[in-house]
């Protein structure tokens, strides 16, 4: 590669999960630090970070058509933008990357992106490098303070995963099951806060599966430290993903009844309603076990609103068993959900297994699927009307005078009126869709 000037401004497109926009804002603050500005909007940048997800099919396509519609978009302007792939592609594929594309100078991992600016360095000279080391936390401590945020703030507390869901690609792209330090995350956990973030999420592969010493030296849970971070004055709202069923202990449950800035929502991933297919996923639970859980947080917070995953086509269902999730489905009625047809990893057990499912048949089965979730999504946001709830406003809505907000059941709410960016007001619910319900300001709360 030919050497270049030193990037003046980046942009980072993160995909996939929360985690990852986490880690594309702490990249873009890496990359402040630096002197480095985000390129206005509708301008090519001068350094672009792809901050990829393996999760699914035709992810590595993807990036390799950013690739291609970045260099074009550059040579139109007359410079070619400095291009860094990040995230579980540049994990599990690094190399190959690097093979098939000239135009790109840095492949960072996921646990490696606190080496950016050696690597920019790197790359500004003309030299290409490939980080994909996964040291045990160690990027934390290397990125710089959290300066900016926004009202509803990402914080990872948990990193990795050691389930082995036998679909699942995260165990190798993101590595073990670790815990960010106790006093680390109460510390960046009030640094968002006097940033201005009202509502912070805790995130984690597998949130539920945190733990830490505080600073009496007691051992805790993800409760005591949500338990904990509820004393921060300023922060109103407290929420978690993405939690496993066998890692949810009775502090958990009880801390939904006890706490009151911890918001009434759960995301549970189930993935299947029948227990030979969560078997064959190496899922601990059954749908019975996943039910009666799910009964005593109900029990601990009753208005309780519920969110889950799903894999439609996992190699071997059958229709019976298909039949089984949606019944469960039926059971729960959740107010949210993702759901996704199978997609073969490579290097994961299932990508491999007997009885790979026709693609028409997991089409078929992700619509009856949706259609069921869409329904009870509809049922939920209608059954809140009437309603006068919180609403912490996070962006501007598509018209102007309209802002768009969180209801406490993480909800869309829109609604006109005074109110500014990062307000806490409350709002009568009083139109529902599929996605989203429509407020009247009652009052504003904080300003
Ligand atoms: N750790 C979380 C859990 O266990 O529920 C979520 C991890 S993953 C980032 C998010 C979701 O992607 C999973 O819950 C699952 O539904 C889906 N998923 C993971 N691997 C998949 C695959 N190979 N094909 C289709 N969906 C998949
Ligand atoms: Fe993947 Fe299973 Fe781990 Fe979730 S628990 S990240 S689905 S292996």
């Amino acid at each position: 590669m030919k050497p270049t000037s030193s990037p003046k401004t980046y942009r980072v497109k993160s995909f996939g999960c929360q985690m990852n926009v986490y880690d594309g804002e702490r990249m873009a603050e890496m990359l402040g630090e630096q002197g480095i500005l985000p390129a206005p909007e509708g301008e090519e940048a001068d350094l672009v970070v792809l901050n990829t997800c393996h999760i699914r099919e035709k992810a590595a396509e993807k990036v390799y058509s950013d690739i291609g519609r970045l260099t074009k978009a550059g040579r139109k302007v007359g410079k070619e933008p400095l291009i860094a792939v990040a995230g579980c592609v540049a994990q599990a594929e690094g190399e190959e990357i690097m093979k098939r594309s000239p135009a790109v100078s840095m492949v960072v991992g996921p646990q490696a992106y606190h080496r950016l600016p050696e690597m920019l360095g790197r790359a500004v000279k003309g030299e290409r490098s490939t980080d994909t080391d996964m040291p045990a936390i160690a990027k934390f401590a290397a990125l710089p303070e959290r300066r900016r945020t926004n009202p509803a703030s990402f914080l990872t507390v948990q990193e990795g995963c050691d389930k082995f869901c036998t679909y699942c690609v995260v165990p190798y792209t993101r590595g073990a099951e670790i815990s960010r330090p106790y006093s680390d995350l109460v510390t960046e956990a009030k640094k968002l806060v006097d940033a201005g973030a009202k509502e912070i999420t805790l995130l984690g592969q597998n949130v539920s599966a945190w733990s830490g010493e505080d600073e009496r030296g007691h051992k805790v849970g993800l409760a005591g430290l949500i338990r904990d971070l509820a004393r921060i004055d300023g922060l109103a709202r407290i929420r978690y993903t993405t939690s496993h069923p066998a890692d949810m202990d009775d502090d958990l449950i009880a801390a939904h009844g006890e706490i009151e800035k911890l918001m009434p929502f759960l995301h549970l991933p189930v993935q299947a309603g029948s227990d030979r297919v969560l078997r064959a996923m190496n899922r601990s639970h059954t749908a019975e076990s996943y039910l009666r859980l799910l009964e005593r947080f109900r029990t601990a917070r009753p208005d309780l609103a519920l969110s889950g995953d799903f894999i439609v086509g996992f190699p071997g269902e059958t229709d019976a068993e298909f039949e089984e999730t949606l019944a469960l489905v039926g059971e729960v009625k959740y107010a949210q959900a993702f759901s996704f047809k199978y997609s073969p990893r490579p290097g994961t057990p299932a990508a491999t297994m007997d009885g790979q499912v026709a693609k028409e048949v997991m089409d078929e089965r992700l619509q009856r699927l949706q259609t069921a979730l869409n329904r009870d999504q509809l049922a939920f946001n209608e059954a809140s009307l009437g309603r006068t709830c919180e609403v912490l406003v996070e962006r501007n809505g598509k018209l102007a005078g309209q802002w768009l907000g969180k209801s406490p059941w993480l909800q869309s709410v829109w609604f006109e009126g005074d109110a500014v960016i990062g307000d806490l007001v409350r709002a009568e619910l009083v139109e529902a869709g599929p996605n989203s319900l429509a407020g009247k300001l009652r009052e504003t709360v904080t300003a």
